[in-house]
């Protein structure tokens, strides 16, 4: 049976988050943003999203810093995060504030697995480009051993 919710989770577990699931047979699409901001918010070479209401979302254990950025556009966007291991949780546009974009990333390995359709990439001419190359044959795959 589909989940009703989505779960997820800092990397320190201090935080924890639930989204409720309007339709629970359908589970978000994937949205990445390749902008400035998103590269520095997250470490990596874009940001990976599931953008649901934010009436579905609550944070069901801690509580998160919240860091108010000025966008690539120059808008503010409201970036929420632990304050205790850096993981980013949200992003947030002040002139859209029905709407909520959750770093996939977050969630728990049996819900992410389930987002599996990417629909948009924002700020595509920003992409950096080694992306593309991903999943190509001339990059060495190894399996994960960091512990
Ligand atoms: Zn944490
Ligand atoms: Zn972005």
């Amino acid at each position: 049976m589909p989940p009703t919710y989505l779960t997820g989770a800092c990397l320190c577990n201090n935080i924890t988050y639930r989204i409720t699931l309007s339709t629970p047979e359908l589970y978000p699409d994937l949205i990445i943003c390749h902008c400035t901001n998103c590269k520095r918010y997250t470490g990596a070479g874009f940001s990976t999203n599931i953008i649901v209401p934010s009436s579905d979302f609550q944070y069901t254990k801690g509580s998160p810093k919240l860091y108010l950025d000025i966008g690539n556009k120059g808008g503010q966007v409201l970036r929420e995060f632990c304050p205790h291991c850096g993981t980013p949780f949200t992003s947030q546009s002040k002139s859209d504030m029905q709407m909520i974009a959750v770093k996939s990333g977050t969630l728990d390995d049996e819900h992410r697995v389930q987002c599996t359709k990417l629909v948009t990439e924002i700020y595509h001419h920003r992409k950096d480009e080694w992306v593309a190359s991903i999943g190509t044959e001339h990059v060495q795959k190894l399996d994960g051993s960091m512990g």
